[in-house]
Formats: C-alpha cells, structure tokens, sequence
C-alpha cells in the first residue's frame, strides 16, 4: 500500500528573513515527526522545500527502521504542500 503522509501539525521553528531559509516541524497522523529545510526566493518570493529529516521519535513508518533512513524524502513534495498550507492558514 502506498503512503499516505497527512499532516496534522506544522509549526515553523526558524526563520531567516536575511538568506530565506526557514525549517518547519511537522507532525503526521501516524505520529511520525519531522523537520522540512525551505528556500524562499527574496525576488520571486517563491518557496521551495530542499529536504526533510526524520526526527527520531517513532519508527519510520515506511521501513519501520528507529534511525536514519530517507524514506521522507520521496514524499517531500506532498508533506512540505500540506505544512505551508498549515504554516499559512
Ligand atoms: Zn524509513
């Protein structure tokens, strides 16, 4: 079965308005936590998410291994959507 991540808190935990990098922990339904590393462009004002690091609280929920692994990354464009949705609502 494909994951499904949702996002069901997402709290903005640093924000560099100088080089336009701010991080953005979020929480999923299956209680995996994680840190979302974004770029904003100063012209365009354009956001992008450049990575996401698994923080160590559960297991991963995809390999069900308890360290490091990069399963998060392929779902990066679905999680970081739903934080800023959140970050912004
Ligand atoms: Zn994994």
């Amino acid at each position: 079965m494909a994951y499904d991540p949702q996002v069901v808190e997402a709290t903005k935990v640093s924000d560099n308005p100088k080089n336009g990098l701010f991080e953005v922990v979020v929480v999923l339904k299956d209680r995996t936590h994680g840190r979302i590393f974004f770029e904003r462009n100063l012209e365009s004002g354009e956001i992008k998410a450049s990575r996401i690091s698994r923080l160590l609280k559960e297991p991963c929920p995809i390999c069900r291994k308890d360290f490091l692994c990069n399963c998060l990354d392929r779902y990066l464009d679905n999680i970081s959507g739903q934080a800023l949705q959140k970050i912004e609502s």
